[in-house]
């Protein structure tokens, strides 16, 4: 199994598809994460918030698979972006995880209110240089929280990890993204279970024309719209099926049917807006 990998805006690369760990319990984490590498995943998104680094590490650390093969993110807390609480940050979840350094450390949240996202992704710049990360990016942030990081720190991110599926794409954060060579990473992806994506026509037709499942034609709409993906389960057989997504292809004209499920009125939303979590 060869899981594309995509190059970011700093040379390095990314898997386009991952297993992500929101809300997989701490005591769960390593079976699952196990799980995961054994199937065939390498690149593994988690957060500091998500309280199971831990069982990230301990599952890398039992795998033997070299660290090189390994692509793993986590993410900045919204209570530890000033001063220099991102240095400490890091250095506790590099603890947790084992590490040396992450592939990939992200803002998770911009905090509006807060006003202090760019000095949290300013300090991030800093702990890419110390080694600390190889790649930099951003989570949940809008246009407006995008440009004003690119003009005051003169480093655009890798990648922004948004909510985006099919009921809710976010045009105008791709759009933009896209013209500044940030990759978009989809949160998710599958709509968490809580929007019936599964069973809406688009889906349900496509996924019948190429004999897989609702999940898995989700899944490669994401991947052939450019974005990076990591679904959430916990179950063995779904982790096999949200990484069996390379041996088929949309229609052009299947990508444009689901492309065109967001009502672009906002009401796919499933999680909080950026701008209300503080
Ligand atoms: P998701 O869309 O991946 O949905 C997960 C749900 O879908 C689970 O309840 C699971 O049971 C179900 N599911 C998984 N595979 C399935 C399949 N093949 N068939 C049917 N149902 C299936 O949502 P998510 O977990 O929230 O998002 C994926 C990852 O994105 C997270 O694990 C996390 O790493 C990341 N994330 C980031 C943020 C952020 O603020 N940056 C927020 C939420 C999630």
């Amino acid at each position: 199994m060869t899981i594309p990998a995509l190059e970011l805006n700093d040379g390095h690369s990314i898997p386009q598809l991952g297993y992500g760990v929101f809300k997989v319990p701490a005591d769960e984490t390593e079976r699952a994460v196990s799980e995961a590498l054994e199937i065939g995943y390498r690149h593994i998104d988690t957060a500091a918030i998500y309280g199971n680094e831990e069982g990230v590490g301990a599952a890398i650390a039992a795998s033997g698979i070299a660290r090189d093969e390994l692509f793993i993110t986590t993410k900045l807390w919204n209570d530890r972006h000033h001063d220099e609480q991102p240095r400490a940050a890091i250095g506790e979840s590099l603890e947790k995880l084992g590490l040396d350094a992450v592939d990939l450390y992200l803002v998770h949240w911009p905090t509006p209110a807060k006003d202090d996202y760019v000095h949290a992704f300013a300090k991030l710049i800093e702990l890419r240089e110390a080694g600390l990360t190889r790649s930099i990016g951003v989570s949940n942030f809008l246009v407006p929280h995008l440009e004003r990081v690119v003009a005051e720190t003169g480093v655009t991110p890798a990648v922004n990890q948004i909510e985006l599926h099919p009921a809710y794409q976010q045009r105008d954060v791709v759009d933009w993204a896209t013209e500044h060579g940030i990759r978009i990473e989809s949160w998710g992806p599958l709509g968490q279970g809580k929007y019936d994506l599964f069973g809406t026509p688009a889906i349900a037709e496509a996924a019948a024309a190429h004999g897989v499942t609702p999940a898995q034609a989700v899944l490669r709409w994401h991947l052939q719209r450019g974005f990076i993906v990591f679904p959430k389960s916990v179950r063995a057989e779904r982790l096999r099926e949200n990484l069996d997504v390379f041996g088929f292809e949309l229609t052009d004209a299947e990508v444009a049917s689901i492309d065109a499920l967001d009502p672009l009125d906002g009401s796919g939303r499933v999680g909080a807006h950026p701008d209300d979590v503080n």
